[in-house]
């Protein structure tokens, strides 16, 4: 069991874990292309960990270069998403939320890029929705051009 205050994730497989002993600092569920590519689903939901506070356990996941500013983590050998670098937010690791042993623990703080929103698809919360990125974070991305598309983050 991990300590209070600490968080753990992994892949399908297991042959990737991660701790974070940090809260999240953020949590965001993202309605982008590029998101909802690389999970296989609708939208995809992140929290946001202080790099200094995070490690990953065992083996080390893939990353793929999604664009000039972002890089997205993945276990080669089940293929789980399991997170998300950006540039522009070097200081933190943004983990899938689906990946955590016990996502229950952290909450989400807003909806981003809702404009790509699958329209069938749509939650019950009452948090704020941004058509495009959160006030809450800086982003290289632009009009149009979600992160992960190429030249934006
Ligand atoms: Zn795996
Ligand atoms: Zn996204």
């Amino acid at each position: 069991m991990p300590e209070l205050g600490s968080f753990e994730g992994g892949c399908l497989c297991g042959a990737i874990r991660y701790r974070a002993t940090a809260e999240p600092l953020r949590g965001v569920i993202c309605h982008c292309e590029p998101c909802r590519r690389h999970s296989g689903a609708p939208a995809l939901a992140f929290v946001h960990f202080p790099g200094t506070a995070f490690e990953w356990i065992g083996a080390a996941p893939a990353w793929f270069q999604s664009s000039a500013h972002a890089q997205r983590a993945f276990c080669p050998r089940c293929g789980s998403t399991l997170g998300m670098r950006e540039d522009v937010l070097a200081d933190r690791v943004q983990v899938c939320v689906g990946s955590l042993d016990d996502p229950s623990r952290v909450r989400i703080d807003d909806h981003v890029w809702t404009r790509s929103r699958v329209p069938w698809f749509d939650t019950t919360d009452r948090l704020p929705r941004f058509e495009r990125s959160s006030a809450a974070v800086a982003s290289l991305a632009e009009d149009g051009n979600p992160p992960g598309i190429s030249g934006s983050s």
